[in-house]
């Protein structure tokens, strides 16, 4: 059995993008019920288009269902279980043992995965959660590639794992960090990142940092594709990327290159070095943190935790593509560039494709030397056929002259 490649969505658009980037199935949060509550969430009609699209294609939508319920919690949940059913939803993805023995009482066609957030990290967790009935588990984040070699050679109930995106400075979904400071509840969707925030460290009234150096207590974010080929050699079930806050363009690049790396395991039964320098080039187009492989090579030390906020400037992504005909893109601007640029073409499937831009006009046909409004709609010519899953992106030589 090959293994999924589980893409996060925020809504309709990005899920299309990470499907149509190679994704085998997306992970997306209703309104109701879910975590992530700024992603912009997906309605139940929404749920339903998705699911339609994803089916269309052979692939699979998850929806989280991965809220930490209180008592008061539980009102229509029945219901929208029932709902998700009905429009095939193809699992839900919960945090809950009360909401996985709701679920399971209800004899749903639905898979039930179990969250991250219930924090398993070990074979006796999953195997009490299999009696439970679970169909899969997502493991913890704070597994070593060790730990998850003996739990694959002891269980039998699918596990997925983290492969790529934002990690917790805490063990995922047990930190109040920012109920505290703001308020505003990680487990209900609301979480404020304070882990990332600027600090002064204190003993007394003494500043231990130094003047003017803020301290931060956030972890660099996984990157774990040096992993992939050992994670793909013990057989886990599902590779998972985080990110339903993030943008389709790192959505796009991030999905594109695991596809180019599984693909290439499964025809040849070995990973390149030569796709590992590929993809490492991808991933960079995307993020704008630094990364590291998480817990697989062991705990993490100092080297996990970025101290300073600095946040590498990425405007790779200049405009992405509405519309096509006869050699002209209609785009819509995302980020300054100029007549004259070198640009990149990167689409679903592929290699890149570099170009001039040799002709930028506006929709009455005045030519545009600056592209600097965002959603700005223009027209460019470009060298090959292009379609709404092209973006338009900065070539590492900006400049053709
Ligand atoms: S504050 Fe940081 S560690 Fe805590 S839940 Fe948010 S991202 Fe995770």
């Amino acid at each position: 059995m090959k293994v999924e490649l589980l893409a996060p969505a925020g809504d309709l658009e990005r899920l299309k993008v990470a499907i149509e980037y190679g994704a085998d199935a997306v992970y997306i949060g209703g309104k109701q019920f879910s975590l992530r509550a700024r992603a912009s969430n997906f309605s139940l009609a929404d749920i339903k288009e998705a699911v339609e699209y994803a089916h269309q294609r052979n692939r699979k939508v998850f929806v989280t269902v991965n809220m930490i319920p209180h008592n008061s919690d539980f009102e229509g949940l029945r219901q929208y279980l029932e709902q998700l059913d009905e429009i095939k939803v193809d699992a839900i993805i919960c945090a809950s043992a009360a909401i996985l023995a709701l679920a399971k009482s209800m004899n749903l066609n639905m898979e039930v995965h179990i969250s991250t957030q219930q924090t398993t990290t070990n074979s006796v967790a999953i195997s009490y959660w299999q009696n439970k009935k679970a169909d899969r588990i997502v493991l913890a984040r704070e597994v070593t590639y060790e730990n998850l070699k003996e739990i694959m050679k002891e269980t039998t109930l699918p596990v997925e794992v983290f492969i790529h995106g934002g990690m917790c400075a805490n063990f995922s979904g047990r930190c109040v960090i920012s109920n505290m400071l703001t308020n505003r509840d990680a487990n209900r969707g609301g979480c404020a990142q304070s882990c990332r925030w600027s600090y002064h460290l204190y003993h007394h009234d003494s500043c231990l940092d130094k003047e003017g150096q803020l301290l931060s207590m956030g972890s660099k974010d996984m990157c774990a594709y040096d992993y992939l080929q050992r994670l793909l050699d013990i057989k886990v079930a599902s590779l998972k990327i985080e990110g339903r806050m993030k943008t389709a363009y790192y959505i796009a690049t991030v999905v594109k290159a695991y596809r180019i790396l599984i693909d290439e395991y499964y025809q040849n039964g070995t990973i390149s070095e030569k796709r590992l320098n590929e993809a490492a080039i991808l991933f960079k187009r995307g993020s704008n943190r630094e990364s590291f492989s998480g817990f697989y090579p062991g705990i993490p030390d100092i080297n996990g935790q970025i101290y300073n906020n600095d946040v590498m400037a990425n405007q790779s992504y200049l405009a992405n593509v509405i519309d096509y005909s006869a050699g002209v893109a209609t785009v819509e601007v995302r980020n300054y560039f100029r007549l004259n640029d070198r640009l990149r073409i990167f689409n679903p499937v592929g290699e890149d494709v570099y170009f001039n831009v040799d002709s930028l006009v506006d929709l009455n046909g005045e030519t545009v030397e600056i592209a600097n409004r965002p959603m700005q709609v223009l027209k460019m010519k470009v060298p090959v056929e292009v379609n709404t899953f092209t973006f338009i992106t900065k070539s590492e030589v900006e400049r053709w002259d």
